[in-house]
């Protein structure tokens, strides 16, 4: 990362970037909205620690809305979360902060992680900095448009369903959405336990590196944290590829994906073969029902762990009088809609006599998804598909038709289903200027690979240093 080896080097100070940053922010955030906080105080912060000696040497990043970090409030992009100040740090972040990065503020976010656009955000909607027009792609948006628009280098984000590699490819960028239980969630807002991942959204596979090898690694507050025994490398680092195998699944190219999006990942595809991978044509049978699949196990979880605003912790209260009033004020009144509609649908996907019919159905169905990536992976080294069906859409597309959002994830679901890591890169532009991405998925525990060729495409291509007029 360029920024990381200026200060490495010492040609530039911590604070003197930091203040860049923020600058950079105050300027663009009117139009752009990617901060839910932004603090002024960073560089006077950066200045105060000697990180020179640091792996990350004074680095400012940025940090999704639904990582706790202590000092900045965390709303979660919910109202019910006003005014919260978090008495701790997640683990992701106080392990950049060790290494030396600098948080500059919390970025936009649908509520709790809940959509596809930064358009449930209670707060604000995220603009996409190559069309204001258009969303970033969600529920990091906020995260992708800062790091897109050259306001930080890298931020972090997180990814249930696609929210890392889906902004990224809308804003132009890279990201990686780690293996389950590769990086530690402890201090995220829990959304859906079971696909939850916290990750790193920058502009270049180069980028993403520095902060993802500081983030990983069992965390005690983390049960569900490994140190992998076996990280599978297959993949040289030496930039050449020769001779890997890249699987093509024919489900991820299927009507109703947009046209120009297909054509720039078949050509990245043709890139890689160029580069001397193998491409092989897979399958993953069961693709299409990754949509309801998802869409009963992540409300269902999200009801649960939603139980815990309960509307006595955590939440601003005025003097109700009663029980029943103070869920009326709180949970009533502070939660958006879309939150509602996951809360209901999970609540009753559990409820009894229905359990079995839709929770204990999609557990199963989930099992024949994992499956299918295990003996894809017996196989192949990476599967290369397209990240989201369509570019960027505009603002208000999707209106009040939950359903149409839903399908724009049919892509993404798969891989947090499985547990597998996915590496977002852009490969090129539709016909209206908005970029196009392309997922690297792999086995559990294989993100090294997902570099080692991310980077050799990288190298051979320069989509990754393009920027919106709004860097400039
Ligand atoms: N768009 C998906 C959802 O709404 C995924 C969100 C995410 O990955 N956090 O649940």
């Amino acid at each position: 990362m360029k920024l990381l080896e200026e200060l490495q080097d010492g040609k530039t100070t911590s604070r003197a970037a930091t203040e860049t940053c923020v600058a950079r922010a105050r300027a663009l955030d009117s139009t752009l909205h990617a901060f839910l906080h932004l603090d002024k105080s960073a560089p006077e912060r950066a200045s105060q620690r000697d990180t020179s000696s640091l792996p990350l040497a004074g680095l400012p990043i940025a940090v999704k809305d639904v990582l706790m970090v202590e000092g900045m409030p965390a709303t979660c992009g919910s109202k019910i979360l006003e005014g919260f100040m978090p008495p701790f740090t997640a683990t992701a972040v106080k392990k950049l902060q060790d290494a030396g990065a600098i948080v500059i503020g919390k970025t936009n976010t649908d509520e709790f992680a809940m959509g596809s656009s930064t358009e449930n955000s209670a707060y604000v909607t995220t603009r996409n900095p190559w069309n204001t027009d258009r969303v970033p792609g969600g529920s990091s948006g906020g995260s992708a448009a800062a790091v897109a628009a050259g306001i930080v280098p890298a931020a972090l984000g997180t990814d249930t369903g696609g929210s890392i590699r889906q902004p990224a490819s809308y804003c132009g960028i890279s990201g990686i959405k780690p293996t389950y239980g590769r990086v530690s969630r402890y201090g995220l807002a829990a959304y859906g336990s079971s696909l939850d991942s916290v990750g790193v959204l920058g502009r270049s596979v180069d980028d993403l590196v520095p902060l993802f090898e500081q983030m990983v690694g069992k965390d005690p507050l983390d049960a569900t944290t490994v140190n992998p025994p076996d990280i599978r490398v297959s993949v040289p680092s030496d930039g050449t590829i020769n001779g890997i195998k890249i699987g093509v699944p024919a489900e991820y190219f299927v009507t109703g994906i947009q046209a120009e999006v297909e054509g720039r990942v078949r050509e990245a595809i043709g890139m890689l073969e160029t580069l001397g991978a193998e491409i092989i044509p897979i399958n993953l049978p069961h693709t299409e029902y990754a949509l309801p699949v998802y869409y009963i196990l992540a409300p269902a979880e999200a009801s649960a762990n939603l139980a815990r605003y309960d509307g006595i912790r955590y939440t601003p209260r005025e003097s109700e009088k009663s029980l029943e009033d103070v869920y009326r004020q709180t949970r009533g009144k502070r939660f958006g809609a879309e939150v509602e509609r996951r809360i209901m649908l999970g609540t009753y996907a559990l409820s009894a006599g229905y359990y079995d019919a839709y929770y204990g159905q999609a557990q199963k169905v989930r099992t024949l998804i994992r499956r299918d990536f295990e003996k894809a992976f017996e196989r192949v080294d990476a599967i290369a598909a397209p990240i989201a069906p369509t570019t960027a859409f505009e603002v208000g597309k999707h209106g009040d038709d939950p359903i149409s959002m839903y399908l724009e994830d049919i892509f993404t679901l798969p891989a947090n289903l499985a547990g597998v890591p996915g590496l977002a890169i852009p490969v090129g532009f539709d016909g209206d200027k908005m970029p196009v991405g392309m997922q690297l998925m792999g086995a559990p525990f294989s993100e090294e690979n997902l570099f080692a060729i991310g980077r050799s495409y990288q190298g051979a291509t320069d989509w990754h240093e393009m920027k919106p007029e709004i860097a400039k």
